[in-house]
């Protein structure tokens, strides 16, 4: 067991935590055997800005934010303040329908802020409840506007929007991530993703006349127009690799959905507050969805929160009929929303969405430099949600596997630098409030260890 240091525990409370997590804890995307390794579990016993200390009392950047969510940085006394004051006041509403304040302000604030008409917000506990909310509103919508047939729904190729057996349908991530699980729902379709560095459709960006968004005109009128309730999808793809659709793409879309009656639903559960560079992914194309997907970014994982924000044309539908839709946390439990709060207050002051913006221009401009790696195929992203893809060779754009993307993570966390390796790409997506030097630091960190993977594998 490695000495214990400064912030770290001392060794006996480490090993006891270690054989209890090994006995009694389901560690996600890790299996025992592996946790077992020396520096397989990881346990975080401090955040400050971008930084968080382990138990052994080592400090790293997270270049992930805690799965993309913590926008506003680790240690925030202000969010601890506001959920411990309201916790102090009320902990929950009573009965099935009752509300609170903090819920209420919350939701009249994502009306604020969100763009076009989108006005009411269901909450929900994360991303995924929020993508399985806006699916069911959408079908219910579809009834109630007379349109009972239309319950299929269309979704894109190599997305993520959770891990309900809904969430995975939708995402068609990866055969092998989901095939333990099938079968899967039934009633979904899916288009390709414009993905122009490697085009799923085999074109070239502009010539193709964006051919992956005409694919969905094609697909509802295979489909039957009379038959899809809804288009789904990340307004940017933070899946990796990240896909940042071209301009036409997204008025292109919407012209399809509203030409079709379909229902747009984008995914902000990654893109949201601030993530992209503007407050809402959606306002880069000028587009307003009829429903969008909240979480992450929302309370900056402090508490478990989403939302689900639906148009008020959507929204009126259900003035008179019942969303049937009755979860714990629905009602919107105060002390989230009091974190929420807090959270979007400082995300407005500190104008982080044009920090994010700045900074991910800052980014962009010196990771130009790991381009003379000869394993660098493409730096691709935008404000503070980026990767860095690595392949065999630039002109084939191979992948490593995901042997190599388990090693690189490994040696960027041993380097100081926390992020996920998925597809080949390395994932740069830290807290917004990001500053030069730790972007510098994290460029350097990823220097060195591209260069250590490039020397181990022509070794090997
Ligand atoms: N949608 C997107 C785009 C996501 O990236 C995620 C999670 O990473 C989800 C939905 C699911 O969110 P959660 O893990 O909070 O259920």
């Amino acid at each position: 067991m490695a000495a214990t240091r400064d912030k770290g525990l001392e060794a006996a409370e480490l090993q006891e935590l270690h054989d209890l997590a090994l006995e009694h804890l389901f560690v996600p995307l890790k299996p025992r055997a592996q946790l077992a390794t020396p520096g397989g579990l990881e346990i975080y016993v401090e955040g400050e800005g971008c930084r968080v200390t382990d138990a052994d009392g080592k400090s790293y950047i997270d270049a992930f934010a805690g799965l993309m969510t913590r926008a506003i940085g680790y240690g925030r006394k202000e969010i601890a303040d506001a959920v411990y004051a309201q916790m102090l006041k009320l902990s929950a509403p009573a009965g099935a329908s009752g509300t609170t304040v903090p819920t209420i302000r919350l939701a009249a604030k994502l009306a604020q802020i969100t763009p076009g008409s989108l006005s009411k917000s269901f909450f929900t506990t994360g991303g995924n409840e929020s993508v399985e909310t806006a699916v069911k509103m959408a079908r219910h919508y579809q009834r109630l506007s007379g349109f009972g047939n239309r319950y299929k729904i269309i979704a894109r190729e190599h997305e993520y929007h959770g891990q309900s057996f809904l969430a995975m349908a939708l995402g068609k991530h990866s055969a092998a991530m989901f095939a333990p699980y099938e079968p899967l729902v039934p009633g979904i379709r899916h288009v390709a993703q414009p993905y122009c560095y490697r085009c799923p459709l085999g074109l070239e960006y502009p010539d193709c006349g964006i051919a992956c968004a005409k694919e969905l005109e094609r697909v509802i009128q295979f489909e039957g127009p009379e038959m899809v309730a809804a288009f789904i999808a990340t307004t940017v793809c933070q899946n990796a690799p990240v896909v940042v659709p071209p301009p036409d793409y997204w008025p292109m879309i919407r012209a399809i959905c509203d030409k079709y009656g379909v229902l747009l639903i984008c995914d902000e559960v990654v893109d949201g507050f601030g993530r992209t560079g503007k407050m809402f992914a959606a306002e880069h194309w000028g587009l307003v969805p009829d429903m969008m997907a909240l979480a992450k970014g929302i309370a900056s994982g402090y508490l478990p929160l989403g939302a689900c924000i639906a148009t008020s044309e959507v929204s009126k539908k259900f003035d008179e009929a019942l969303f049937i839709h009755l979860i714990t946390y629905g009602c919107g439990t105060p002390a989230p929303c009091a974190a929420a709060l807090a959270n979007i207050e400082i995300i407005e002051r500190e104008r982080l969405p044009e920090r994010a913006a700045a900074m991910g221009e800052y980014f962009s401009k010196k990771a130009q430099a790991l381009y003379e790696h000869p394993t660098v195929g493409e730096i691709a992203g935008i404000g503070l949600l980026w990767n860095i893809e690595l392949v065999k060779d630039k002109k084939t754009k191979e992948r490593f596997g995901p042997a190599a993307d388990a090693l690189t993570v490994r040696k960027l966390r041993e380097a100081g630098l926390i992020t996920r390796v998925d597809g080949g790409a390395i994932r740069f997506t830290p807290p917004l409030i990001i500053t030069e030097d730790e972007i510098d630091e994290s460029i350097a960190i990823m220097d060195k260890v591209i260069g250590q993977m490039e020397k181990e594998f022509s070794a090997g």
